[in-house]
């Protein structure tokens, strides 16, 4: 058997993609290891969106190849962006695969191996035929991400999605299902539904006939026909956009138990000049009045975002009127970046670059924003009762960390062994990150 060893960065698109490759590569007979130097083949596993992914990929090969080292692979979207400037900036890269054709990485590997050929290059677009050719789950844990959507026609000037996995493809409903069925039946019992652009999903119905339009079920529908599956007991979805938040979706937040009231909706900016040329099709207004209408309908939801500081041209007048959505929503959870550049796309060549310092200023003023309202929603939860699925252990002894409804983390202390379990915990403390508690009816 040859051993494999993977290095993945990035994005939970990334971690799903990752979980299926390591699976078809046990099911064409490859062995995993964890430590790189035991390794044949090492695969890096990378994502492009935020981190300065590609000089982090280089030293990375540089560190991890050994004596054993045979074959090195370099899959994502960095290989999508990069493609064959990969093999020029290091002549030790045997195959370069794109995220949409992972499932075929087993065969480049026995090829290269067989000395069939020495290097290989696919970073093809073709979505359907990936989820057609993937072997069932392996290794089911309590919680797990299940792709509905993928790629992204929206074309933001400052990402690479669009470029990285192509247009928006949305698999069939019953792919999903039975996917989700399965992942059930072997111990999962939370589900994330994941896309680039999740709430744009149109889906084929089930069980589509000649007569039947395509596509016509969208994101509410499959929530509650997958919420409805024994042994779910929480479903989540992300990452969306906010155009694409229909009042039916919202409606399903209201009625649905099974389906965390918490949504993730970038905003990016809270300047309509800065949202218009990043192409984001939404004004501040519009953003804030389709959250209005949210919190009417669903009153228990709760709000995260992503923000972008520091855009080309972007002015401090512009920036505060970020500053000031913030503070008007009042997010649980937020996830603030710099500006950085992403080749090929077209805020990357835009005139009027901010300086790293400038946006090192605002970022601090934002996260100060973010941070205050976090602690503030935090503290409300002292003396509250929340459902929490606990995923790890903590640092100290007989500690265990679990995320509620909110994606908050939750600590608590308990000598049996929680990882895997919901419990029903008592908040009885709080800070910046997490909040503290008591398990009830121990
Ligand atoms: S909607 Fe999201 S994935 Fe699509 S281009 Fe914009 S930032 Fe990228």
């Amino acid at each position: 058997m040859n051993t494999f060893f993977i290095e993945i960065y990035g994005c939970q698109m990334n971690t799903y993609d990752s979980k299926r490759l390591i699976d078809s590569l046990l099911f064409s007979g490859f062995e995993r290891v964890f430590t790189s130097s035991e390794a044949e083949i090492l695969i890096f596993y990378t994502c492009n969106i935020r981190e300065k992914a590609s000089q982090k990929l280089f030293s990375q090969i540089g560190l991890l190849k050994s004596k054993r080292t045979k074959v090195i692979c370099v899959g994502g979207c960095v290989a999508q962006a990069e493609k064959e400037n990969i093999f020029k900036i290091s002549k030790n890269v045997n195959i370069i695969f794109g995220p949409q054709v992972f499932h075929k990485l087993p065969g480049y590997i026995k090829s290269v191996l067989n000395n069939d050929t020495k290097r290989i290059i696919d970073t093809s677009l073709t979505q359907t035929e990936k989820f057609d050719c993937l072997p069932k789950r392996k290794n089911v844990s309590f919680s797990e991400f299940v792709t509905i959507q993928e790629g992204c026609d929206n074309f933001c000037t400052y990402c690479v999605v669009p470029y990285t996995r192509g247009r928006e493809y949305s698999r069939p409903a019953k792919d999903i299902i039975d996917e989700t069925k399965w992942l059930l039946k072997n111990g999962a019992k939370e589900i994330t539904l994941i896309g680039q652009n999740v709430n744009s999903y149109h889906g084929d119905a089930p069980y589509i006939n000649i007569n039947q339009p395509r596509g016509t079920w969208r994101l509410e529908r499959l929530i509650q026909e997958i919420s409805s599956l024994d042994g779910l007991k929480r479903l989540r979805y992300t990452t969306s956009h906010p155009k694409d938040f229909t009042k039916e979706l919202m409606e399903v937040h209201s009625s649905n138990n099974i389906l965390a009231p918490f949504a993730h909706i970038p905003v990016q900016s809270g300047n309509d000049r800065i949202l218009r040329i990043m192409n984001r099709g939404h004004t501040a207004n519009k953003y804030l009045d389709k959250l209005k209408r949210f919190k009417d309908i669903c009153p228990s939801i709760q709000f995260s975002s992503d923000f972008i500081v520091g855009f080309p041209t972007e002015t401090e007048e512009e920036f505060e009127d970020t500053l000031k959505l913030a503070e008007e929503v009042k997010y649980t959870l937020s996830y603030s970046f710099k500006y950085s550049p992403r080749s090929n796309t077209p805020a990357a060549v835009m005139k009027g670059q901010i300086s790293e310092k400038e946006k090192g200023i605002r970022l601090k003023m934002l996260q100060d924003v973010l941070i205050k309202d976090q602690i503030y929603y935090n503290n409300s939860l002292i003396g509250k009762t929340q459902s929490v699925l606990f995923e790890k252990r903590g640092k100290k002894e007989n500690q265990y960390i679990g995320k509620n409804v909110y994606l908050q983390s939750v600590v608590v202390e308990s000598k049996d062994n929680l990882i895997g379990k919901f419990k029903e915990v008592k908040i009885t403390s709080a800070a910046e990150n997490s909040v503290c508690g008591e398990i009830i009816g121990e």
